[in-house]
């Protein structure tokens, strides 16, 4: 619990980033103190090695759950996969199209990546309306994949984003 206010202390606020009425929470300031991050990187691989059934391949969303998800997945062993945004990964993808508050998004998967029924973990920064998960839940479903459990860092409790998702979630720290 000390631990997970020494991560909270590190991560700063950028009000009205990037547009007025935002507090934006930057990842980034918690991987430039290197102790914190040892200390968040310890408590993500602690999280993850506790999920039973064990978890058998690590999802990261773009952009910033990739700076988390490959270090679980290499301490597990296990393969990390990308989902990005359309049209950045290279070969056979599938896609899932979901609805934005204004508009739509695309969001992929390499074709073969995830394998039938496989135990996935998806990672990433920070849960706010839960939109960006909840799309890559779908699309992990859709490939044929078994969402165990989500691991956020940061979750914006007002937004009420887990409400959108089906799959278990943990958050280490929230606001
Ligand atoms: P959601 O789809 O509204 O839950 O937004 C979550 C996605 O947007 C995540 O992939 C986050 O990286 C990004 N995001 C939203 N708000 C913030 C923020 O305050 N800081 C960093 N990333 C954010």
């Amino acid at each position: 619990q000390q631990k997970l206010e020494l991560i909270k202390e590190a991560v700063k606020s950028y009000p009205d980033f990037p547009v007025p009425g935002v507090n934006f929470k930057d990842l980034f300031s918690v991987l430039q103190n290197p102790p914190i991050f040892a200390i968040l990187n310890e408590i993500l691989v602690k999280t993850a090695k506790q999920i039973q059934p064990a978890v058998e391949c690590v999802v990261g969303l773009e952009s910033r759950g990739f700076l988390l998800a490959p270090l679980i997945a290499l301490e597990l062993q296990i393969p990390f996969v990308p989902i990005r945004k359309k049209g950045k990964l290279p070969g056979k993808v599938k896609s899932h199209k979901y609805a934005l508050e204004y508009g739509q998004d695309i969001v992929e998967i390499q074709e073969g990546a995830i394998k039938p029924n496989e135990k996935v973990l998806i990672v990433d920064d920070l849960l706010a309306t839960g939109g960006t998960l909840n799309a890559a839940c779908q699309l992990i479903s859709q490939v044929g994949g078994n969402v165990a459990s989500c691991l956020i860092v940061i979750e914006l409790l007002d937004l009420k984003g887990r409400d959108k998702v089906s799959s278990p979630i943990s958050s280490l720290i929230q606001y």
